[in-house]
């Protein structure tokens, strides 16, 4: 019998299965369907060892850890131009900042405009670390970072709660958990890498190479902060520039796309939670409170902060550790209780829509985003009628 992941199908893609294997036989590929997935490079060479299988939060349950009492703050960051850059209160920026300082390095994730894709990298100074800063609302590719962690070192690794489930998983078969600090946000989901590509595709006519890319900005303030920032290389007058609002990481001019209130194609499929990796859905264990992380960040976007509009990070600690770093941070800290942090957030798994292998096979298609979300109405539509039909 087969003991290793080659029968998975679907997974997270969350790559520590490539970072354990110890033969290097596993690397993550992009699948049909727009999602990073293991693939055993050369199943000749597999000692059946089952470490790959050992190491995964997708055919393993949450893994213990010391947990302490689970509380909640509403957090942002001390700096008003950390906070108005970063998609919430940009605390998870603040605690990285601080592990720097501390001699960690911090494995967070950064849009690589050259392959289109987001990524985990290593930083290792303030000035890497920036490129971290806000939400990439696309499955990051975390093969290479996470195999160059090296025992001895210290790290905070940020990333999907499946992502750290498996990360926590692996530091603990490494003997390396106390080494290391482990970061996590409410997840709603990856959507597939298809509709990132085609998105992009319909706008570099107009703007040219996209050569940065931020998917979250306050310009319209917190609340109405959905809007994708795009610097292109072709800056013509067609185009309506406008200064660059993430002053840290580029100046220069940023077009930005219409706010998810006005119609945003990505925000539209996003949010309507369409097109997620088929792990998402049913295999998601990470709604809410559960996590295996030390400490888990996100949007406050309960009642209590509804008037503001400079964003606030919603934060669970899960254990000692957590709130320790937490507490020293360059950050406001106002305790809450967990349903106010929570408030908002996901608390189940989300199903995946009937129409979900057609709507992949639509995003592979040359039909444009466009008439692809108007196809998708007409399913809804056509779900609620056939709905009402059966019930009379
Ligand atoms: C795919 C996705 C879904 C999300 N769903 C929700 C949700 O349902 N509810 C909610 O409240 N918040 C969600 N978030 C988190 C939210 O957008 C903010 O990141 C969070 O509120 C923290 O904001 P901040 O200002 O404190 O962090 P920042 O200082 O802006 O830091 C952001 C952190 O997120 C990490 N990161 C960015 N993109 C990715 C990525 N693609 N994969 C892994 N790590 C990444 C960075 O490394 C960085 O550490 C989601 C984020 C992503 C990427």
């Amino acid at each position: 019998m087969t003991n290793n992941i080659s029968t998975l199908k679907n997974c997270y893609g969350c790559s520590l299965c490539a970072s354990i294997c110890p033969k290097h036989i596993i690397s993550l590929k992009l699948s049909k369907t727009g999602f990073y997935q293991p693939v055993i490079v050369n199943d000749g060479d597999c000692v059946q060892c089952g470490l790959c299988l050992k190491v995964c939060a997708y055919t393993n349950a949450l893994p213990n850890i010391d947990r302490a009492i689970v509380q909640g703050f509403a957090t942002w960051s001390k700096e008003p131009v950390v906070r108005r850059m970063a998609s919430s209160g940009g605390t998870g920026f603040e605690l990285a900042r601080l592990l720097l300082h501390k001699g960690y390095k911090v494995i967070a994730v950064r849009y690589n405009a050259e392959q289109q894709r987001a990524e985990h990298y290593i930083a290792e100074t303030e000035e890497d670390l920036i490129q971290s800063m806000g939400s990439k609302y696309i499955q990051s590719f975390s093969e290479e970072a996470f195999r160059a962690m090296k025992k001895g070192g210290k790290y905070l690794v940020t990333g999907t709660p499946c992502q750290i489930a498996s990360m926590r998983r692996y530091v603990q078969m490494k003997k390396m958990e106390d080494d290391v600090v482990l970061m996590d946000f409410f997840c709603h989901g990856v959507p597939s890498k298809l509709l990132w590509d085609k998105y992009v595709a319909e706008l570099e006519p107009k703007i040219g190479k996209v050569i940065y890319a931020s998917w979250r900005n306050k310009r319209a303030g917190w609340h109405d902060s959905w809007a994708m920032g795009l610097d292109g290389d072709k800056q013509d007058s067609s185009v309506d520039w406008h200064d660059s609002y993430n002053t840290l990481i580029r100046g220069g001019k940023t077009f930005y796309s219409r706010k998810r209130s006005e119609g945003d194609l990505f925000y539209k499929f996003f949010l309507s939670d369409v097109c997620f990796n088929k792990a998402c859905y049913k295999d998601c264990k990470f709604k809410n409170l559960q996590s295996a992380a030390d400490i888990r960040i996100g949007d406050l976007w309960g009642h209590k902060y509804a008037e503001n509009e400079d964003g606030v990070t919603g934060v669970l600690t899960f254990t000692e550790r957590g709130e320790k770093v937490l507490r020293e941070s360059n950050v406001e800290i106002v305790p809450e209780i967990t349903e106010v942090v929570t408030e908002g957030q996901l608390k189940g798994k989300i199903k995946s829509p009937y129409y979900y292998t057609f709507l992949i096979a639509l995003l592979r298609s040359r039909l444009n985003l466009g008439t692809i979300y108007r196809i998708v109405q007409m399913f809804r539509i056509g779900r609620i009628i056939g709905y009402k039909l059966h019930l009379k």
